[in-house]
């Protein structure tokens, strides 16, 4: 087999940005969108037969499919070269191009809404149209949250003042700098450098790391900043959840993320009914690194400083046995893709931090890593990867059903990682093995647990301001820290006492997309389910679990699901997960014992 660790872009896109098919492609976009809107503008709400229905998916799905082969080209050059300033331009021009566009297109929306609920579900129904049913139901079901012409077009001029809002956020944060003092050296670092050391093994180098973020985010000026910001984006989100006439603050995003309101529900509150697990972790933890007392900055401590090295060969080898073990299709999709240079594998100066997978409909799937040695980036090979067989396998489905909800597409990825700890955990110690449990368990509590904690302590936010509270980052903080306390179970003591908690300003996601977090933990829990079922059918599960991914978007997670067995509105579901989770970490405490 030959390795090719680079990307070869040419093969697939391009030969470079003065490509002549590139700014050809490029040129094309607006006459297609002005095509479009020539055969469509005024027809779609007269639709009445399922044959228009089909061609106009078909001449969507083809103009989406032209319009965005530069862009994603030039996506993963900027991947490649962050800092590369003709492709910046490039893309600067491309964006301008497809505001464009996208306001001659604004009419489809409000067609949709004007041919009527009944009339769509009548095409969703209809035989001819069954490629196309999820997109046809989730259509009909959000006509009631959109708004007229008017008011949509209001909104959206508006929604501008949101994105400098956000933007404003990043920008401040992306300006913040830390400082550190090592071994007696000064030093200034960047938001990732400053994260990193919290998985130090060295405590005093931990309790500075968050010393410092406390430094700057604890400050009087961004506290009251990020507070504003945090109250005034969850302002806008309330008032939008009244104009539409959502039932609850979460319905937008379970809406978007195709699930119902009770299912998310139940999810939250399974995972809080199992915080003592948390507690345990900890407790256990405490013990085997010989400790008095557990602070915040212990939880991600390493428990020993050896770590096993992994050569990218190594890496992959375990990947594709792991692979071969499971199904030819995935080892083969594996092995083509390391061969054509469809796997970007190594750091580079500017390269993109790191790791991604990336695929859409008729085109293969591409991965990007930055590939360390570390036994934690073999197993980010077989996320990535797996994402990318997903992508592969979706390709049955039609563009409009192709992308899968998040609470779906996690599952591939994760399910991997799982078939590889048990491989890898061959190759290793028993000292290895201690440290690779103790990052498996703190990796599972990281997207299961602590997610659910960010998502309740949103809901109380979006809450209160809901019903006309003013909020200040006081606030914020002293609800930051009862939902952490609630999680940890009073086994963790606090560097700051819960008037300078701030922890809630340096989550991205609460800013950027509320409630989002809860899709991790939803993913997640989902794996345990289906390992759980690899574990007692083996080979026969395969097939049903490929099913899955081939699934694509077609259909909503709960009647997926619930045609391989798996019934997503029943605690069980959550409870299962719960007890796989249970196991390992008793099988963490008796760690302490062998001690
Ligand atoms: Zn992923």
């Amino acid at each position: 087999m030959t390795l090719q660790t680079n990307w070869n872009l040419t093969k697939y896109f391009f030969t470079g940005l003065d490509d002549p098919r590139l700014k050809a492609n490029i040129d094309a976009i607006l006459p297609l969108a002005e095509t479009f809107e020539k055969k469509y503008h005024n027809i779609i709400k007269t639709f009445s037969l399922p044959e228009q229905v089909l061609e106009y998916y078909a001449d969507y799905e083809k103009m989406s499919h032209e319009m965005g082969t530069g862009s994603i080209y030039l996506s993963y050059l900027q991947s490649l070269d962050t800092q590369n300033d003709a492709v910046i331009k490039k893309m600067g021009g491309l964006e301008c191009v497809f505001i464009e566009a996208s306001s001659k297109l604004l009419f489809i929306s409000q067609e949709w809404k004007e041919l009527g609920y009944e009339k769509i579900m009548s095409f969703a129904n209809n035989p001819v149209l069954a490629d196309y049913k999820n997109v046809l139901v989730s259509k009909a079901d959000n006509l009631r949250y959109v708004l007229g012409e008017r008011e949509e077009f209001v909104l959206n001029e508006k929604s501008r003042a949101l994105g400098v809002v956000e933007g404003l956020r990043e920008e401040l944060t992306n300006s913040y700098s830390f400082e550190i003092e090592i071994n007696g050296v000064k030093k200034t670092m960047t938001d990732e450098e400053i994260r990193s050391l919290r998985t130090s093994p060295n405590r005093e180098i931990r309790r500075k790391s968050y010393e410092s973020l406390r430094a700057v985010y604890n400050s009087k000026q961004a506290q009251i900043t990020l507070g504003n910001i945090y109250a005034g984006i969850v302002k806008d989100w309330a008032s939008d959840v009244k104009l539409r006439g959502y039932n609850t603050v979460m319905e937008p995003r379970n809406t978007s993320e195709e699930l119902e309101n009770e299912v998310v529900d139940m999810l939250l509150q399974e995972v809080q009914s199992a915080y003592p697990l948390f507690s345990r972790f900890i407790e256990a933890k405490r013990k085997l690194l010989g400790l008095e007392t557990f602070y915040n900055y212990d939880t991600s401590a390493p428990l020993s400083t050896i770590e096993k090295e992994f050569s990218f060969e190594d890496g992959m080898k375990l990947h594709l046995a792991t692979m071969k073990d499971f199904d030819q299709e995935f080892y083969d999709y594996s092995v083509d893709m390391l061969e054509s240079g469809r796997i970007d594998v190594f750091p580079k100066f500017g390269k993109r931090n790191g790791a991604f997978a990336s695929s859409r409909p008729g085109e293969p799937s591409f991965v990007l890593l930055n590939y360390t040695n570390k036994l934690r980036d073999v197993s980010v090979i077989s996320h990535e990867l797996w994402h990318a067989i997903h992508g592969h396998l979706s390709q049955g489905q039609k563009p409009a059903v192709y992308d899968s909800p998040l609470s779906l597409a996690e599952t591939a990825s994760i399910f991997n990682e799982m078939l590889l700890s048990e491989k890898i955990r061959k190759e290793l110690s028993q000292e290895e093995y201690k440290e690779f449990l103790n990052e498996k368990l703190s990796d599972t509590f990281a997207t299961i647990f602590r997610q659910i904690q960010y998502v309740a302590f949103e809901r109380r936010v979006h809450e209160a301001i809901f019903a006309g509270q003013e909020l200040t980052y006081h606030d914020f903080n002293r609800m930051w820290r009862e939902e952490q306390v609630r999680m940890t179970g009073g086994k963790v003591i606090y560097d700051v006492d819960a008037e300078n908690e701030s922890g809630w300003s340096m989550i991205p996601h609460i800013f950027a997309s509320p409630f989002y977090c809860y899709a991790y933990a939803f993913g997640n829990i989902l794996v345990f389910a289906l390992y759980n079922r690899y574990q007692k059918e083996g080979q026969g599960f395969v097939e049903s679990y490929k099913d899955i991914l081939r699934s694509g978007g077609s259909k909503r997670p709960k009647d997926l699901l619930a045609e391989h067995g798996f019934d997503i509105t029943s605690p069980k579901f959550y409870r299962d997960a719960m007890e796989e989770i249970e196991k390992m970490v008793v099988e963490f405490e008796g760690l302490v014992r062998e001690k």
